[in-house]
C-alpha cells in the first residue's frame, strides 16, 4: 500500500500508472508534478491525481514513492532537484531506456541512488497525455526492473509490488540487456514506422498512396504516430545500440534488393518463409 504517491509527467503512462494503482485500493494519495499546469489540471479533473503541486518540494514532501513518467532526456534535471531536497522515499521511473537513466540518477543522487529502482513497463500506446491514460494499460503486461548492486533492496520489494498490484508481471535484468533488447523489440521498429511514413508523405502522389492504404500499411505505420519528443529522447540515449540494430537492417535491406536485382526467387521465398515461421512462433506467444 502506497500512502502517498507522487507523479512526476502525469501523461499516458504515469496517469495510467495512478489509475490503476486507485481502482485497486492500493494508494492512499496521488499528487502530480510536471511543467505544465493546464495539463496537471486537467489530470485533476479527471480524478487521476488529488491535485497538482508547481514545486518538486512540496510535491514530494511526505511521499512514500515518487515515480518519474516524463521523457527519458528531461529526467536529469528532475534527479538534480531531487537530490536538493530532504526526501526518504523510494524513487523509480518508467523509462524506455535504462543505461542512461541509472547513469543520470547515479550522477545526481549521491547516497539516495540506492532507494532508486529503475523500471521500465513494457506496455504502451502509440498516444501520449493523461487523457489517453487507461487503468488496465498494466494488466497481463511485463514491467521489467534494472536494479543495480546498490540499489536497496526493500526498495525494490516496494516498487515491485507496485507494478505487481496494477496487475503487471514483473521480472528483472541488467539495464544493459535491456537496452540491447529493447533497441531490437521496439526501439528500431518505432524508426522503421518513422522513416516509412516521411518516406511515403515526401512522395508527389502520397495522397494517393494514403488513400490506397490497407490493414499491413496502417499496422505497419500505427507507431509512427507516436509522441517525437519521446522517441528523440529514446535514440539519444539509446544510440550504441541502436545504431547496432540499425546498421544490420541497412545490410539486410541491401541484400534484400540485390536479390530483387538478380531476379533471385529462392532467395525470397526463404527468407519470407523463415520471417513468417518467426512471425508465427510469436503469435502464439
Ligand atoms: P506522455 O504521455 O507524453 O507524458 C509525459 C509527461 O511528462 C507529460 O505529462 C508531460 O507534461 C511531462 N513532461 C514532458 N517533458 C517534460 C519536462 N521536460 N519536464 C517536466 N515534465 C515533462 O508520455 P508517456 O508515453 O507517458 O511517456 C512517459 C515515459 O514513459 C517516457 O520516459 C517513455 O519513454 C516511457 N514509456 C512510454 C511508453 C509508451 O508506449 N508511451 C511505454 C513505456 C514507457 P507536459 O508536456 O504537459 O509538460
Amino acid at each position: 500500500m502506497i500512502n502517498k504517491l507522487c507523479i512526476v509527467g502525469v501523461g499516458l503512462i504515469g496517469g495510467s500508472l495512478a489509475k490503476a494503482l486507485r481502482a485497486g485500493g492500493h494508494v492512499t494519495e496521488i499528487v502530480g508534478y510536471g511543467r505544465n499546469l493546464a495539463n496537471l489540471q486537467t489530470a485533476a479533473d479527471l480524478g487521476v491525481i488529488d491535485y497538482a503541486e508547481v514545486s518538486l518540494g512540496a510535491a514530494v514532501r511526505g511521499a512514500d514513492m515518487v515515480v518519474l513518467a516524463l521523457p527519458v532526456g528531461a529526467m536529469k534535471d528532475i534527479f538534480a532537484e531531487l537530490a536538493q531536497l530532504s526526501f526518504d522515499g523510494v524513487i523509480t521511473d518508467v523509462g524506455s531506456t535504462k543505461v542512461n537513466v541509472i547513469a543520470a540518477a547515479r550522477a545526481a543522487l549521491g547516497n539516495s541512488f540506492s532507494r532508486f529502482v529503475p523500471g521500465h513497463p513494457l506496455a504502451g500506446t502509440e498516444q501520449s497525455g493523461v487523457q489517453a491514460s487507461q487503468a488496465d494499460l498494466f494488466r497481463g503486461r511485463r514491467v521489467i526492473l534494472t536494479p543495480e548492486k546498490e540499489t536497496d533492496s526493500t526498495a525494490l520489494a516496494r516498487v515491485r509490488a507496485m507494478w505487481a498490484a496494477t496487475g503487471a508481471g514483473v521480472s528483472e535484468m541488467s539495464a544493459e540487456g535491456h537496452d540491447r533488447v529493447l533497441a531490437a523489440s521496439s526501439h528500431l521498429p518505432h524508426l522503421l514506422a518513422y522513416a516509412l511514413m516521411d518516406m511515403i508523405v515526401r512522395r508527389d502522389d502520397h495522397r494517393a498512396v494514403f488513400a490506397a492504404a490497407a490493414g499491413g500499411f496502417r499496422d505497419v505505420t500505427r507507431v509512427a504516430a507516436s509522441d517525437p519528443v519521446m522517441w528523440r529522447d529514446i535514440c539519444l540515449a539509446n544510440r550504441t545500440e541502436l545504431l547496432a540494430a540499425l546498421t544490420t537492417y541497412r545490410d539486410d535491406l541491401g541484400a534484400l534488393i540485390e536479390a530483387i536485382e538478380r531476379g533471385d526467387g529462392k532467395w525470397l521465398e526463404e527468407t519470407f518463409t523463415r520471417a513468417r515461421r518467426a512471425r508465427e512462433t510469436l503469435n502464439s506467444k
